[in-house]
């Protein structure tokens, strides 16, 4: 059976130290003043005493149905076999269609190669050889998991099945594969 990778965010376990964020520039060489992924804080809301406050991790959402993807010139922007969304930089002509239909501001022109980047779910260096996402191994809370949707034992399809989620956006009818799970902050 096919895959379906899957992300999971539990917000409750994001103590926002950006360990993710700085993990992922490392292992993707994201240049300088650039990110493939941040976990900015979301409030704090209501009144004293009772103020919520918690930290959501934005990142390309791995859309089923990605506007970035339809609207490439070049293919350049693709779903892969396992149904990543990837960007082939030699394809690449950096034109921006792909940045303004995201709507999620997940895209950028890398600056080092002059074609769109952004999060790639760690596919080629770890995922595609049975490693985690370099940010689902470093986080210091355990608050990402990874893993095949399809497979009944994998922890993503246990906390779905555990968990009310959300998906950020879903009026654009774009289907991501990134879920949150507000349990506990909202
Ligand atoms: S979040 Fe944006 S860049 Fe990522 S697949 Fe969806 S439309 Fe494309
Ligand atoms: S910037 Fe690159 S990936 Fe984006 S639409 Fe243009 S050719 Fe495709
Ligand atoms: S999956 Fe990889 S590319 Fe995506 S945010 Fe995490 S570390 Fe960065």
């Amino acid at each position: 059976m096919a895959k379906q990778y899957v992300m999971v965010i539990q917000a409750s376990k994001c103590i926002g130290c950006q360990a993710c964020t700085v993990a992922c520039k490392f292992q993707n060489e994201v240049p300088e003043g650039q990110y493939r992924t941040k976990s900015p804080a979301v409030g704090p809301t209501g009144t004293y005493p009772n103020v919520k406050l918690y930290f959501e991790k934005e990142a390309c959402q791995m859309c089923k149905n990605a506007p970035c993807v339809a609207v490439c010139p070049t293919k350049a922007s693709y779903h892969n076999e396992d149904g990543v969304v990837l960007v082939d930089s030699n394809k690449c002509v950096g034109c921006k269609y792909c940045m303004t239909a995201c709507p999620y501001d997940a895209r950028f022109i890398n600056e080092e190669t002059g074609a769109a980047d952004k999060c790639s779910f760690c596919y080629e260096h770890r995922v595609s050889q049975g490693e985690k996402p370099a940010c689902v191994s470093t986080c210091v809370g355990g608050a990402l998991s990874f893993g095949d949707l399809n497979d009944p034992n994998s922890d993503v399809k246990k906390l779905l099945d555990k968990y009310k989620a959300e998906v950020r956006k879903p009026e654009f009818g774009t289907h991501p594969n990134v879920y949150y799970i507000y349990e506990g902050v909202k």
